[in-house]
């Protein structure tokens, strides 16, 4: 057999891979624990009708390592990891198969916590925590999309800040991507702050609800590209600065809580050479992880709002640094985790 693990491209000396399977269930799990230098690894459990073990892997291995960068630069007291379940989110899932999922994280004895993610509901923790306490965001204390929203909002004007050199909206036209969770409440915060709003989204209720409420302009989804605007805020999909797009956005700022916004890393360096000013998505989008390791960790959320907003200052010093050293923002976002997890 072809070993797949040590030789997979988003190998990065993970700590730990497990491969963990019950039969009754059905389950077939496997857990990505990459970093635990700052503490028990978190991140959530995808489901996904993956094509192959192999893309299973390739996934687990990515994703894992993408939190150890995400909770590093957040400044959480966590580690990174990642779990991922082979099966059909839709018709696979079952009460027992997240149990058994429960059982395997309860093995690991704490080194890695998890919670929802793509294909996976509170509902289906819930069910997970019926067998492990090393489970968080149940969603029985709110959902984290507002705090990602208000990380977005204070990025963007740390963005502004460094950019245009004022402290106000006022007059700047947002090109939104994404009105759903957070890039609703994001788009909220932006209007109120006086910024002109250009939106698109796929459903129609949360486009007429963002005209009516904030004098939206709605544009189609493929034309947002394409707005003349101050700021490209990308709140839906992955991979959104790719060459096509690049070719086409007339920004200055890229601010937006979508995960994966770069197709590959040269495009940060795209966005350098072109003045455009991206706020790193795993820097930027941390207000919701945040939230849940508070909630997880018991802290006293009195602090918990100073903690999203301290984005902000984390994106200023991206920025400068970038700026001084003449490289991506993305690759300091990069340097920084790694200055704050590697031993
Ligand atoms: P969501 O599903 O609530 O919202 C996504 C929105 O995008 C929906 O309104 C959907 O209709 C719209 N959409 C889908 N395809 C589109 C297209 N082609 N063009 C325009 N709009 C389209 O998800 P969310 O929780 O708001 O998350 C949005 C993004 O932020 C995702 O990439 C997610 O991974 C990331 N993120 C979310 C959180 C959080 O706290 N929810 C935290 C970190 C990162």
């Amino acid at each position: 057999m072809t070993a797949f693990v040590f030789n997979e491209v988003n190998f990065d000396n993970h700590e730990q891979v497990v491969f963990a399977s019950e039969a009754k269930s059905g389950l077939k799990a496997i857990i990505a624990v990459h970093n635990t230098n700052l503490g028990p690894a978190m991140g959530g459990c995808r489901m996904w009708n993956y094509a192959s073990e192999a893309e299973a892997v390739r996934d687990v291995l990515r994703l894992s390592r993408g939190m150890t960068y995400k909770n590093a630069v957040a400044g959480l007291p966590i580690g990174g990891g990642k779990s991922v379940i082979i099966g059909n989110p839709k018709t696979d899932k079952t009460p027992a198969l997240f149990e058994a999922l429960g059982e395997a994280l309860e093995r690991l004895g704490g080194r890695y916590i998890t919670a929802e993610d793509v294909g996976t509901s509170p509902a289906d923790m819930a069910n997970v925590a019926s067998k492990t306490k090393y489970v968080a965001g149940l969603g029985d204390r709110g959902d984290p999309s507002p705090f990602t929203a208000l990380g977005c909002f204070v990025g963007a004007q740390a963005a502004v800040k460094h950019h245009f050199k004022r402290d106000s909206f006022d007059g700047l036209t947002v090109a939104l991507q994404g009105l759903g969770h957070v890039g609703y409440d994001y788009a909220r915060r932006l209007h109120e702050a006086g910024a002109k709003l250009v939106v698109a989204d796929i459903d129609q209720n949360s486009l007429k609800r963002a005209q009516e409420e904030f004098g939206a302009t709605v544009v189609d989804v493929n034309a947002i590209y394409d707005v003349e605007a101050d700021i490209y805020a990308p709140c839906a999909l992955g991979a959104t600065l790719n060459p096509d797009t690049m070719n086409r956005l007339k920004v200055k700022i890229v601010a937006g809580g979508a995960n994966n916004q770069l197709a590959t890393p040269e495009i940060g360096e795209v966005c350098r050479q072109k003045g455009i000013l991206y706020a790193p998505d795993f820097v930027i989008n941390a207000g919701g992880i945040i939230k849940v390791c508070y909630e997880y960790m018991n802290t006293p959320e009195d602090g918990m709002d100073a903690h999203v907003r301290r984005i902000g200052d984390t994106l200023a010093e991206v920025f400068a640094r970038a700026d001084s050293e003449g490289v991506p923002t993305s690759v300091i976002a990069d340097r920084l985790a790694e200055e704050r997890f590697k031993k």
